[in-house]
């Protein structure tokens, strides 16, 4: 069952279930009818012959002005039997007959029993002549003077099985051509109603082989869980797609990076073995080396670092002393004495935030050592840490060379720089890091600057 699709394993169930409601209804249409229709053949019995004898009465003497065309006189006794012209003999397949007391037949026409059957007054019964079963309906003539007298009606029981043989022959034909119909209406609506899925299926499918990102599921009018689907699985093709792009990028722009120092390198390799030089022109040139290995190697602990933190997980955070974390970064820069730069550090003690304390550590580290290379000679930072409003604020602030407002929204992209000549020694990957750490942590980053006169970075994380 289970490897049948779905639409096949609806449409199943559906014939199934309409299969046994049909021959549940077969049976009830048979029992139901069969009761109906007996007793409605009883009533007509009874209704015809009590109708009957109102029709009979008695003349002590017929006028001829009293004579009327259609009405029967029969002698009886000294006077006359009248019967009315609206007696019926036979009608909707009941027979009436007439009776003296002793069992004689008077008029009319009747079944014949083997042996004489005694009346019965207002008592319908069955009694089977020559294999074949009747209902038998006795009752008295109405006039009082004629109360002797009795009229019997019959009718064959098989009146109301034809009838309903009738029906039960339409509802084999319905019925079948019935659930035929419902259970391919059931069928076309399954395959139309799972049309979506199928659609989904196809796109993932491409997308799935990287055949075309930009295939989207076509979203119907329908207001149905499909088309909610459809929209889900679209957005998700967004992201999908975002995602893709944005490794793309990031694959070029690294390797772009990565590409130059090595350029430098080779050239700067090249040109000290390609004849003895001096012993100042060797020096110069594994400083060159040296500069750009070590950018090299800021940009690949970058990106370790930030594929690290792409990672990590908030399920694997723990509370971390942020106020220890952020004192000893300041220690730390301090002690690099760069610049003849002042670094005034104000922390608020045992503030904790929930996290990673390596992470954490690199955010405080990238906006100090930020602050120090785009400082002023002689200038100052302030690093403060302190808690509002259900959240802990970090600030980094610096007196220096400030940034121009077209730069400011970009920032923190990847490989983003703003001042070229300075920042030759960093990965250009140092802020966008602290964007993605902050981000990893609840929590978000913004600068204000003004060029000429500095800048502040602010880092905004939830109180652990
Ligand atoms: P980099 O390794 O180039 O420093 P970052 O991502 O750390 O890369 O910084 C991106 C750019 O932002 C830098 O190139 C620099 O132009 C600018 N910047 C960062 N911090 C400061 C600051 N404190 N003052 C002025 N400019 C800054």
């Amino acid at each position: 069952m289970r490897r049948l699709s779905i639409k096949i394993r609806i449409t199943l169930w559906f014939a199934i279930l309409i299969l046994l409601l049909s021959a549940i209804a077969f049976s009830l249409i048979l029992m139901i009818n069969n009761t109906v229709l007996q007793s409605d053949v009883r009533d007509t019995l009874l209704h015809i012959v009590t109708y009957n004898s109102y029709e009979i009465e008695y003349q002590d003497h017929i006028n001829d002005e009293e004579l009327s065309d259609g009405d029967q006189y029969l002698r009886l006794n000294n006077g006359f039997l009248e019967i009315d012209d609206d007696f019926l003999t036979f009608f909707s397949e009941v027979h009436t007959a007439l009776y003296d007391q002793e069992g004689q037949l008077l008029y009319g026409e009747t079944i014949e029993t083997e042996e004489p059957l005694p009346f019965a007054d207002g008592v319908t019964r069955t009694y089977e002549v020559r294999g074949e079963r009747y209902y038998l309906y006795d009752c008295r003539v109405q006039d009082p003077n004629l109360s002797s007298l009795w009229l019997r009606g019959a009718i064959s029981a098989r009146k109301g099985t034809t009838l309903l043989s009738r029906m039960v022959k339409l509802s084999l034909y319905l019925l079948p051509l019935l659930s035929l119909l419902t259970i391919l209406g059931g069928y076309l609506l399954a395959r139309r109603a799972l049309r979506p899925v199928e659609e989904i299926r196809h796109s993932a499918d491409s997308i799935r082989e990287g055949k075309d990102l930009k295939q989207r599921i076509p979203s119907s009018d329908a207001n149905d869980e499909l088309h909610h689907l459809s929209l889900s699985f679209n957005s998700m093709f967004d992201r999908l797609e975002d995602a893709f792009a944005s490794e793309r990028r990031f694959t070029q722009d690294a390797s772009h990076e990565l590409r130059t120092p090595l350029a430098v390198i080779r050239t700067e390799c090249e040109y000290a073995l390609d004849r003895p030089r001096t012993s100042e022109e060797y020096v110069e040139s594994l400083q060159v080396i040296d500069r750009q290995s070590r950018r090299m190697n800021a940009l690949v602990s970058d990106l370790l670092f930030s594929a690290r933190a792409r990672r990590m997980h908030p399920a694997d955070f723990s509370s971390v002393p942020f106020s220890a974390i952020v004192s000893d970064a300041c220690t730390t820069g301090i002690r690099l004495q760069e610049k003849n730069i002042t670094l005034t550090c104000s922390v608020e003690p045992n503030i904790t935030v929930r996290g990673n304390a390596d992470m954490l550590q690199r955010i405080v580290l990238n906006l100090i050592s930020n602050a120090y290379r785009y400082g002023k000679p002689d200038g100052t930072i302030l690093v403060s840490l302190y808690k509002t409003d259900g959240a802990v604020i970090l600030s980094v602030k610096d007196d220096g060379i400030g940034i121009s407002a077209e730069h400011l929204p970009h920032l923190f992209e990847r490989f983003y720089r703003a001042d070229v000549s300075r920042s030759s020694e960093g990965s250009g990957l140092g802020l966008h890091l602290v964007r993605e750490i902050a981000e990893l942590h609840q929590g978000e980053v913004s600068v204000t600057s003004v060029v000429g006169i500095g800048s502040e970075f602010i880092v905004r994380l939830p109180l652990g």
